[in-house]
Order: structure tokens, then sequence, then C-alpha cells
């Protein structure tokens, strides 16, 4: 039984190597400008890419004409918050350093990745993940070790990990309550939070312990199917539970304020947001 199962994961893995060497079409990259320069300097075919985000240097321009196109949080913004949005996420891009793993890369990847970190964090004072400074792009889904898994995003030691494809169609959905770049970079802001010394943020955190207190009265409720809003996986565990709790929040306030309004708000006093209300509410955003 062990050996069948063994050699099924193992044509799996060859399954996806074979699909990684296969070049991926990205929908929103038609454009050859839109190629990162160091390509266009250095021509080269090896693979990952690395570009450190103070030399990337985008204009604001570039980077208000890639969110137009390809963020629709960012187009909601009124003229003050886009100039903001734009400012955190240069401030954000300088301080990672982006790992592209395929023979090409392309402005939209740091600049959108960034963009849904800085849509989570856009209410807060602390907004840099400071503890995560690398963050590697995938054409598509991955394969992680210990244990060896498949998967199209994760967090792990100082690194954030997201599969490009999936990314994209997570934006492209936007209605869904499936966006891999919002549930990564959940996931992130609990672990520079809760599990470094670093960079914490004192009110969000003290916030957390209710959305905790709260949300897990909504949890083992969920677990019962008595609502189903949730999906499967976010029963896994109560950080998956929180990841997906960001996802429903931006991608469908509505339903998720209907069936729990009370956590709904919570998570807007916890991000200083809120998405329902915006921009007739109190928070600084
Ligand atoms: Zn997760």
């Amino acid at each position: 039984m062990e050996i069948t199962l063994t050699v099924i994961f193992l044509c799996l893995v060859i399954t996806m190597l074979i699909r990684f060497k296969k070049r991926v079409k990205y929908s929103y990259t038609d454009d050859s400008n839109n190629e990162l320069q160091f390509n266009k300097e250095v021509p080269t075919l090896t693979s990952p890419l690395v570009y450190y985000g103070d030399k990337l240097d985008f204009h604001d321009e570039s980077i208000r004409k890639v969110l137009i196109k390809h963020f629709p949080y960012f187009t909601q913004l009124l003229p003050l918050d886009q100039d903001k949005f734009i400012s955190r996420l240069q401030k954000f891009i300088n301080t990672k350093c982006f790992i592209i793993h395929d023979v090409k890369g392309y402005r939209e990847m740091p600049i959108l990745v960034s963009a849904s970190a800085v849509q989570l964090t856009f209410g807060l004072q602390k907004f840099l993940l400071t503890h995560f400074s690398v963050i590697q792009i995938y054409p598509q889904e991955f394969i992680a070790l210990e244990p060896m898994r498949v998967l199209i995003g994760n967090v792990s030691g100082n690194t954030i990990n997201i599969a490009w494809k999936q990314f994209l169609e997570g934006y492209r959905n936007g209605f869904d309550n499936n966006n891999v770049g919002l549930h990564e970079m959940a996931h992130a802001l609990y672990y520079q939070n809760f599990e470094t010394e670093e960079y914490i943020d004192k009110s969000f955190k003290e916030s957390f312990h209710l959305f905790t207190a709260f949300g897990d009265k909504i949890y083992l409720r969920e677990k019962q199917r008595t609502i189903g809003l949730y999906s499967d996986y976010a029963m896994k565990n109560f950080q998956e539970f929180w990841a997906e709790s960001i996802e429903l929040f931006f991608e469908n306030p509505g339903r998720l304020n209907s069936h729990y309004p009370e956590l709904y708000n919570i998570l807007c006093d916890l991000l200083c947001q809120d998405p329902l209300r915006y921009p007739y509410h109190n928070y600084p955003v």
C-alpha cells in the first residue's frame, strides 16, 4: 500500500515538473514593454530571476497604469487614497527581493503581488511586513518540500511564495472568495505580529484577540455545516479560517456581513477598513 502511494506521488511530481517546463501564457502580460528591464539588458535563459526591489525603480505613473488595469480595489479608491496606495506600494517593493522562477519577469509581478499586501494593510500603521524580505513567484502550482506537497502559495521562514497563474485568477474572479494573494498576505500579517519579536503592531495584536474569541465560535459552527460560507479547507485549522475570512471580507463583504455581521465588524475594526461603506466610514484609510 505504502509503495503504491509512493509511486502515485512520484508520478504526480513528475507530471508537475513536465508542466513547469512548458511556458505559461500570462494573460495580463501580453505587452512585451512590460517585461522587467533586467531581461532586456542581460538576455538570459536561466531561472530563477532575482530582482531587488530598491533597484526596480518604477515610476508612480507606470504603477498607476498597472493597478488601474488589473487591480479593482485601487480603482475604487478616492484620488487621495490612490496616491497613498502608490506611495505605500513603492515603499513595500523597495524593501523586498523578488525571485521569479521563470525565464522572463514582468512588471506586473512585483507590482501586483505587493499590491495585495498593501490592500490588506491599507488601514494599518505598519504595512511593510518587514519580517518577509523575499517574495518568490512561481508560474503556477509549485512543489514544496518537508513535507513534499503541491501548493499555490505559502509562507515559510522569511519568504512569501505565490503561484502567478492562480494569483491572477484570484483578482480576475473578484467575487468567488478565492484570492491566493490576500490569503497568503493574511498568513504573513499574522506571522509578522505573533511569531516574530520585531516590528509588532500592538493595536493589531490587541484587536486580533477579539477576532480569535468571536471567530472561534463561528469556526466551530461552520465546522458543523450550519451555513457553509467557508470552504472545507478553511475548516482545517483556525489559521486557515483567518486567511479565508480575509478573502471573504474583501471579495464578498456583503455576504459575510449578512451571515456574520459581528465578525464583519470585528474585521473592520481590526484592519481599519470597511469595504461595504467606503468612503463613508470613520476609519483613517
Ligand atoms: Zn492558508
